[in-house]
This record gives structure tokens, sequence and C-alpha cells, in this order.
């Protein structure tokens, strides 16, 4: 099946590497029911900035790392084999590579240097599925700056932020085209948090933005290139998502296995039941087709090709497939597969949601795939 080539293997053995030193203790904690905070992760983070592993999201012509996007595929996956998956640090949203001057300084600069977090704020209560669609956020030309209203909900990594990248109209009739992106500060007093507890221990956050003043310079990508700047972000994503999946499967899998072959029921080893067997070859094959897809994927981008429609179909069939992997893999556990010190009980949750944020299955089934094969 799929074979990384000796460059792209040597990566994901360092990332395995780094993960077995700092990351696998931190996964042993958190299955004690420890909370597991930034000051935990830094170490990893500090020693993958060591072996280069920084700024990731930087494209090669403006200085990003030397590598490939199927090594950045393997780095994700290899890391996401750990329930608390090594993260390198430093990398910023696509758009604000571009930045310049006074703005570059104030938004990327500190990103990059790892000095800040943040978080990405398109979604809203009237629907995320269709987002151009459905932003009624609104930005109004002031003096100075411009005035945000609206109200955003399950944003992710509010927690960890310092600034919030946030998709406002400023034309409602032009949809996609109105839509520009501002960086609102966290503590901005127009910006009001309330925290939305989600399945598992994830937590995501509402925010209001009401008569939220920005100067000028908040204004990241104007009208029309909010939206395509922040679809850029999330096309990205979307492999990575698969990547993430495929990663979390291929662990479930091994533990699948090895469980199957240490415990008995009834007299017999449950490897050698052939309703155990057929879970984990449907999940062997299942993982395979799909590391295959998003290789291929991630092969034909850097050819250059665009990929749009392989970052949609990995990100909906990735993510489905490692549901059903997980699912299995906690049948084949039984009760320890849905306690918390098992890593499996964690995943479960959390990829129930991954089929939902990035675009749901169906956005991807309908609005890209079937729009794409009938047109
Ligand atoms: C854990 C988590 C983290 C998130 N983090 C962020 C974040 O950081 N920033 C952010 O902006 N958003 C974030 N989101 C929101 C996420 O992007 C949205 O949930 C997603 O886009 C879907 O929007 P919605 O939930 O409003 O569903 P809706 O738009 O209300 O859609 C509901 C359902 O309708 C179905 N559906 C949609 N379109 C079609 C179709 N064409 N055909 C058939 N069925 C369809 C789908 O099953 C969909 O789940 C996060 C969500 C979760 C769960």
């Amino acid at each position: 099946m799929y074979e990384f080539n000796e460059q792209t293997r040597a990566l994901a053995d360092v990332v395995q590497r780094l993960t077995d030193e700092f990351q696998m203790p931190l996964e042993a904690r958190k299955l004690r029911g420890e909370t597991i905070g930034r000051a935990d992760l830094a170490p990893g983070v500090e020693a993958a900035r060591k072996v280069g592993l920084w700024d990731l999201n930087r494209p090669q012509e403006l200085g990003g790392p030397d590598l490939s996007v199927v090594d950045r595929m393997a780095i994700t996956e290899t890391a996401f084999r750990c329930l608390v998956p090594l993260r390198p640090g430093g990398s910023a949203l696509p758009p604000l590579y571009s930045l310049e001057g006074e703005q570059k300084a104030r938004y990327l600069d500190p990103i990059v240097a790892g000095e800040i977090g943040y978080c990405f704020a398109q979604t809203e209560p009237h629907g995320g599925a269709d987002p151009a669609g459905a932003i009624r956020t609104m930005a109004t030309k002031v003096d100075g700056g411009w005035k945000i209203n609206g109200t955003k909900v399950f944003i992710s990594s509010f927690d960890n932020a310092r600034i919030c990248f946030v998709l406002a109209s400023l034309d409602r009739e032009k949809k996609a085209g109105g839509i520009a992106m501002f960086a609102v500060e966290r503590d901005n007093p127009g910006l009001i948090p309330r925290r939305i507890p989600m399945l598992g221990d994830f937590v995501t956050h509402e925010l209001i933005f009401d008569e939220c003043f920005v100067d000028e310079l908040a204004m990241i990508s104007p009208a029309g290139k909010g939206f395509k700047g922040a679809q850029q972000t999330l096309s990205a994503a979307r492999l990575n998502v698969g990547a993430r999946a495929i990663g979390i499967a291929q662990r479930a899998y091994e533990m699948m296995v090895e469980n199957a072959q240490r415990r008995e029921v009834f007299g017999k080893r449950l490897a050698d039941l052939q309703e155990t067997q057929s879970k984990v070859v449907d999940s062997w094959v299942e993982i395979q087709q799909n590391r295959l897809m998003l290789y291929a994927a991630a092969e034909k981008a850097d050819r250059g090709h665009d990929i749009r429609i392989e970052c949609g179909m990995v990100k909906m069939l990735a993510t489905e497939m490692c549901a059903r992997v997980l699912d299995r893999a906690i049948q084949v556990f039984g009760a320890a597969g849905c306690a918390l010190d098992n890593p499996l009980a964690h995943w479960y949750d959390h990829q129930r949601m991954a089929r939902i944020y990035e675009g749901p299955t169906e956005v991807h089934k309908y609005r890209v795939l079937a729009r794409q094969l009938l047109a």
C-alpha cells in the first residue's frame, strides 16, 4: 500500500520520536483525568521548532519550510496517532502571509514568533454549512475604522486566542462578494464571549460583536477577498482533517488488533472469531483506501494542480471512515472501550464532530462533488 519516500519516512520518524518522548506521557496523564494546558504542550512545541517544524502554513515562495504537501500530511497523520498530538506552532491563516508593513508587524509577526494564538470566526447562528448565505454579521464604516455587529457560534481555540479573525459583510446583497475579514483583539470591549461546552471535553465559544470598534489596520482582507481567503484556509484544513482521521483510525485499528489477540470469550480469542476478523479486515482495507486517496491528492497538489475537489472528498470520506473504525474498535473492546481511560472513547466523541466541522459531509457531497460532477 502507500509507502512514503525516504525523505517523508525520515520526517514521519522524527514526528514519531517527538511524539513518544513528549506527547505520549501527556496522553497517559489525560487518560488519568488530568487537564492538559498550553504549558504542558510547550516542551513538545519547542522540540518540534528545534528540528524545523514551525510556521508550516507559510507558502514556500514566501520562505516557508521546504516540505511537500505529502510531507505535511505525513506529519499530521503521524502526530494524530496520539490523543494529545504534537502541534507545531507559528502557523498563521494563509491570507495573513500577504500582509505588509504595520499590519504584518501587528498581526502576522507575533503569531509566527509563537507569542500569540488566534481563532477564526465564520459560523453564525443562522447556519455554517452555507456561510456565504448565512453571514449576517455586518461591518459598517465609521471615522477611523469599522464597527462590527453580529454573532458567531461554535468558535474553536478562543481560550488561547489573543486575536479573533472574523468574517463580516459590508453589503449582504453581494453575498460572498461583500464579505471581508477583520482582526478583533480578545480584550476589545465590544467582543462578548460565552463558553459552549461540546462533546467530550471540547470547548467552543459564542462571540457577540456589539458595536465592536476596530481601526483601519484591522481589515485583513477587503470585501470579496475575505470570503475567498477563508475558503483558501478551509480547503487546506480539509486535507489536514482527513490526515488526522487516518492517523486516529490507524491507532484505533492497532489497538483493536492487539485487544482481539489478547482477550478471550467463550474459551476462544476474539481474534479467532469471524465477526472480529470482519471488523479488523474492513477497518484495515478502509484505512488503506483512504491513505491512497489522501496521498494521491497530496502528490497532485505537489505537482501544482488544483485539488479543491480532492480536499472535499478526502475530508468527507476519511472522517466517515474514522467513525466506523472507532465504532468497531470500541465494540471489540466492550465496556473498556467506553471508559475515559481509553483513548477510543475520547476520539469517538471528537470524531463525531469532525463529520460536521470544516464542512459537513453533505456539503462536500452535494455542494462540492455533485455540483462538479453534474455541471
Ligand atoms: C467542534 C467544532 C468546532 C468548530 N469550530 C469552528 C471554528 O473555529 N470557526 C467557525 O467558524 N466554525 C466552527 N465550527 C462550526 C462548523 O464550521 C459548522 O458547524 C459547520 O459549518 C456546519 O454548520 P452548522 O452547524 O450551522 O450546520 P447547518 O448549516 O445548520 O447545517 C445542518 C446540517 O444540514 C445538513 N446539510 C447542510 N447542507 C446540506 C446539503 N446541501 N444537503 C443535505 N444536507 C445538508 C448537514 O448534515 C449539516 O450538518 C465548529 C463546529 C464544531 C462542531
